[in-house]
């Protein structure tokens, strides 16, 4: 008890309530993670097979980055914490993600595409926190839009029809 008190980061101050918490009821996340001020907290029950590099340009505004380096698992998979605190945009017309970004940080969360037992969770990878647990990435896609060279022998798709057939095959063969 003392052990999963301090990875949690919780102060138990009376003992009597450290002896009321049954470790069978505690169903833990198998990869934790949030976004960059920690508001926003998202759980993995499962412990991801999919994760690509995007390098469109609605990708790169909405990172801040170059690039996209985003984990993906199935939606319900995931438990968002504070999701009200989470501002939910689409930049593009239909199949497009909803995107979402912490009102507090106003850093990436999480994006959504997708509905129902088809939903999809996109998880900017640098905001889980056992960087050893997430798969490497598959591969780059709209890769023509790179504002620089991927110093890796992944595959690199070119154009949104590659791209999203890329896509395609990666999440029939790993989710
Ligand atoms: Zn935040
Ligand atoms: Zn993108």
């Amino acid at each position: 008890m003392q052990g999963y008190a301090r990875i949690c980061g919780w102060t138990l101050k009376k003992p009597q309530f450290q002896e009321s918490i049954s470790m069978t009821k505690y169903t833990p996340s198998l990869l934790h993670g949030s976004c960059e001020c920690g508001t926003c907290t998202l759980d993995a029950k499962v412990i991801p097979t999919a994760r690509l590099i995007c390098h469109c340009t609605i990708c790169q505004r909405f990172m801040g980055k170059s690039f996209s380096d985003v984990t993906v698992i199935a939606a319900k998979q995931l438990e968002v914490k504070n999701i009200e605190q989470i501002s939910f945009k689409k930049y593009r017309p239909p199949p497009n993600l909803a995107r979402g970004l912490c009102l507090n940080c106003k850093k990436p969360v999480v994006e959504f595409i997708g509905f129902g037992p088809f939903k999809l969770a996109f998880i900017p990878s640098s905001n889980f926190e056992s960087q050893h647990l997430l798969p490497a990435p598959y591969m780059h896609i709209f890769y023509e839009k790179r504002l620089e060279n991927a110093p890796d022998n992944l595959p690199k798709y070119n154009g949104y029809i590659s791209s999203q057939l890329a896509i395609g095959k990666m999440l029939i063969s790993r989710l």
